[in-house]
């Protein structure tokens, strides 16, 4: 009997793949041994968090990449629909698969998912093997010295940083033993991920969902933007960042993948500070799924629950006008019009946008998580919801409350020249500089020279800020005395 034949005859292994839609360094992947098959399945059953619309656009792509990947190998991407437990059941049931392998997500709605499915299938004698695919540690594998969990980062990273030497992130398999029959998939399409009538997702044509795009991203940033990360990172008019986070989400590359190459360019001569700025961001990440886990409401209810007492404002037309890029404020109009366009906003522009809808109009965090959730490629339970609460001062080691964003200030500070906003706000283009970032208080003459009319062509603000801010820490001020 040849080794192949073995192979055939021997139960497949079912390799459930999630948030980790890559074939380099998946531990799920590279622990089958003999006919493996891989499975994604789209689970919307009422437990399950519903995916955003930028976030489906995304899955579509990136399981289009994962089926070529396999089929290179000779293998395939097997596309169900349906309540996981029910799927796997009936894919158990129609190959005879021995085990099922997967890599462990961190929301509360997942674990109680894969918890069930463990014990149900044990006890029915099929092998379920879980293993770390998305983190460079845990969440339980970092402790305070009371064995606690971390509520602040600097400590937590320091923590988790100084057990992380070495990293050898795994290779891609080179040849996927097939199994001898094909049970039946979904074809793609007919899921609907990509958006018809109308299709909206034009603008997001910059993006390469999938391993390679993930790969030439990283290897793109290592090589350029890297060396000016410090400053850079906080600069939205210039591409000083990585913009890996959708590919880190969907688990197309991994954090040891981006660990060890990060090392490799500073081996080969990249600024140590630089690099190690950037990893922790990368901590930033695996903090909130320390987070997360130890607080699995972290979407839904304030991290401090002294905060549940704050009085948020119903405000509808302020909603609408922040969503879609009409507050009178260019550099948050710019911002949530980049998002609605590209389903990306830059992480400086994130907080400028999440503070003004939070303190310059009292509107509760959990509408702009929500739209954020919609909206965003990247949109993630734990780091959405995190900097949110870190925005709203109701988080783990949240930004206070009084740090109130001031957004003329931190458009002139964070872009300058006005170029974010030009590109983003095309009818304030033509506006000098001094006045891009406050077209309100323009003289009208130069208004006219410019060609805006406030109230026409070009809102006038929302809220005055100054007003604003006293408002919102005066009811902060009254959350900290009732
Ligand atoms: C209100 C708000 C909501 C956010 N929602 C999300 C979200 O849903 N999904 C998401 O991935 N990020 C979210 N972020 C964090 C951050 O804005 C993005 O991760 C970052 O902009 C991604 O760009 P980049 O990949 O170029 O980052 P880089 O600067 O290149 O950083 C490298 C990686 O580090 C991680 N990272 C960077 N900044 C943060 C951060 N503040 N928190 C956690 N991880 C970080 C990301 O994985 C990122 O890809 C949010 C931030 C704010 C203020």
């Amino acid at each position: 009997m040849t080794s192949q034949k073995t192979q055939e005859q021997a139960s497949p292994v079912i390799v459930w793949f999630r948030q980790d839609l890559r074939l380099q360094d998946n531990p799920a992947l590279l622990a089958a041994a003999g006919p493996v098959l891989p499975v994604y399945i789209l689970d919307e059953s009422p437990g399950q968090r519903p995916l955003g619309g930028a976030s489906r656009w995304w899955l579509d792509k990136s399981l289009a990449s994962l089926d070529r990947s396999l089929r290179a190998l000779g293998s395939r991407l097997i596309l169900r629909r349906g309540p996981a437990e029910a799927v796997l059941t009936d894919l158990i049931r129609t190959t005879g698969a021995g085990s099922v392998h997967w890599n462990r997500l961190y929301d509360a709605e997942s674990i109680a998912r894969d918890t069930r499915i463990k014990t149900q299938f044990q006890d029915a004698g099929v092998e379920c093997r879980s293993f770390n695919g998305s983190l460079l540690n845990e969440p339980w594998q970092v402790a305070n010295g009371s064995g606690d969990p971390y509520r602040v980062f600097t400590p937590y990273w320091r923590a988790a940083r100084s057990g992380l030497t070495d990293i050898f992130p795994g290779s891609a398999p080179t040849a996927l033993p097939s199994t001898a029959h094909w049970p039946a998939s979904d074809d793609l399409a007919d899921w609907g991920l990509h958006p018809t009538g109308p299709d909206w997702s034009c603008g997001f044509a910059e993006w390469r969902p999938g391993e390679a795009g993930a790969a030439a991203l990283l290897t793109g940033f290592l090589a350029g933007a890297l060396s000016t990360y410090g400053e850079d990172r906080d600069r939205p008019d210039r591409p000083g960042t990585s913009r890996l986070s959708p590919h880190m989400h969907f688990g197309e590359i991994s954090p040891a993948q981006i660990w060890r190459a990060t090392h490799e360019a500073v081996a080969s001569g990249a600024a140590p500070k630089e690099a190690e700025k950037f990893l922790s961001e990368v901590g930033w990440r695996e903090f909130h799924h320390h987070l997360l886990f130890y607080n699995p409401d972290l979407a839904k209810q304030n991290f401090r629950p002294e905060w549940d007492r704050f009085v948020w404002r119903e405000d509808g037309p302020g909603f609408q006008a922040w969503a879609h890029g009409m507050t009178g404020y260019p550099i948050v109009d710019a911002g949530m019009r980049e998002l609605w366009a590209t389903g990306f906003m830059h992480n400086r522009v994130r907080m400028i946008v999440a503070s003004f809808l939070i303190k310059d109009l009292l509107i509760d965090w959990r509408r702009g998580e929500a739209w954020f959730w919609d909206t965003l490629l990247d949109a993630d339970i734990a780091q959405n919801a995190a900097n949110w609460q870190w925005v709203a001062g109701s988080g783990a080691d949240a930004s206070p409350y009084f740090r109130i964003f001031n957004p003329t200030t931190q458009g002139q500070k964070f872009d300058p020249d006005g170029v974010y906003v030009r590109r983003w706000v095309p009818e304030l283009s033509r506006l000098p500089t001094s006045m891009i970032h406050m077209p309100s208080r323009a003289d009208p003459a130069l208004l006219e020279a410019a060609g805006v009319r406030i109230g026409r062509d070009y809102p006038a603000p929302l809220v005055e800020h100054g007003w604003a801010r006293d408002r919102a820490l005066q009811a902060y001020a009254d959350l900290k005395s009732a």
